[in-house]
């Protein structure tokens, strides 16, 4: 690694320098990003995932957020779109890229061979996360109509479209859907994990049709539509449906583990932090869902908070020397 960073400073690699790391570019990361730049920090934003925004962006865009200040209510894909509109060129921002390797090097961590930075902050949320799949073997032309994610509602208007899972996001899904398609919602218990009030919402909707108890068990490819087997839950009885898209909100699988591997402590799968959000690790500090301490709630705004303290921290150990600017109204 010496030799890497030797490299690195002789010009003969690339590997880029930085104030700071933010690790994750869910809600919380991008409002780390935005308040470490108003500080100065040169910073990079890493996110496994294509797109940034974590949990809003990805798992409820379309569900009203009421309790972000300032807001009567924000849906989740309004919130990331604001955070992320707050981000300047000056931020180097690094999609499609799971960090997995974070070593100490003289006075920088070298975040997988990649960036030589000051400090880190790790907002990684649940962890690096992805969807539960429906277990059922298809070809790729059946996968091409199976969606883990939706943006646009209305790119199914007119449409069958089946919604299986029976939690929170599938019933989102199922009523946003329903603004413009027909819609199965297909769940293997009588009962729904999610809100009663939208289950109640979804069955007064005529263009919705609820399938419980089922599992889905085989789906092919007939006449451009897909033909999916449902099986009833403890019974032989097998019926079909016909779709022209498959929702599926099964979930996801995701975990915070890997950061042991960087001598990170952990409690259960959170990571500990001091009052300054500051990890175990000198110089490596956390904030969002990804932290744990006596108290805390995994709630947006708490998030936000937290981010202040550790760049508010971060900056008071790279730059010991500069009297700190606390008020955004003086820098
Ligand atoms: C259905 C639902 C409804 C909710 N409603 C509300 C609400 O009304 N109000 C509220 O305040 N909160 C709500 N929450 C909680 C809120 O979404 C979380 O508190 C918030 O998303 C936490 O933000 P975060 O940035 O810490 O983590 P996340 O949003 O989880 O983002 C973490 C990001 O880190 C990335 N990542 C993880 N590991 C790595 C890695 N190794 N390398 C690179 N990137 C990585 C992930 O891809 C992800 O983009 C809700 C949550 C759910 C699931």
């Amino acid at each position: 690694m010496l030799k890497l960073l030797h490299q690195y400073f002789e010009g003969v690699i690339k590997i880029r320098k930085f104030d700071l790391t933010i690790i994750g570019a869910g809600p919380i990361g991008l409002f780390a990003a935005h308040f470490a730049h108003l500080h100065g920090l040169k910073t990079v934003l890493f996110d496994s995932l294509s797109e940034t925004g974590g949990q809003p962006q990805m798992l409820y865009p379309f569900k009203k957020i009421k309790d972000i200040p300032a807001y009567d209510s924000i849906t989740g894909a309004k919130l990331i779109k604001n955070l992320q509109h707050k981000l300047t060129n000056e931020i180097t921002i690094l999609t499609n890229h799971k960090v997995k390797t974070v070593t100490k090097e003289d006075d920088y961590f070298v975040i997988d061979n990649l960036v030589a930075s000051r400090s880190i902050l790790i907002a990684t949320g649940a962890g690096a996360f992805k969807p539960k799949e429906l277990p059922l073997s298809m070809s790729e032309n059946i996968k091409k109509r199976i969606h883990y994610f939706i943006k646009n509602p209305q790119d199914f208007a007119g449409q069958t479209v089946g919604v299986f899972g029976g939690g929170d996001s599938a019933l989102d899904l199922a009523l946003e859907l329903a603004n413009y398609a027909n819609v199965k919602l297909i769940h293997r218990r009588n009962q729904f994990r999610g809100l009663e009030s939208n289950v109640k919402k979804l069955k007064t909707l005529k263009n919705v049709e609820i399938l419980t108890p089922y599992l889905p068990k085989k789906i092919n490819l007939v006449d451009n539509h897909l033909d999916v087997n449902l099986k009833e839950m403890g019974e032989d009885n097998l019926t079909n449906i016909v779709l022209d898209h498959a929702v599926v909100a099964y979930g996801f699988k995701a975990n915070n583990r890997f950061v042991k591997k960087w001598g990170i402590d952990l409690t259960g799968t959170q990571i500990k932090v001091n009052s300054s959000m500051q990890t175990n690790i000198p110089g490596i500090y956390a904030a969002g869902d990804v932290v744990t301490y006596a108290g805390r709630v995994p709630l947006i705004a708490l998030g936000f908070g937290e981010a202040q303290i550790a760049i508010t921290a971060i900056m008071r150990d790279l730059f010991p020397e500069k009297t700190l600017t606390i008020h955004s109204t003086s820098f």
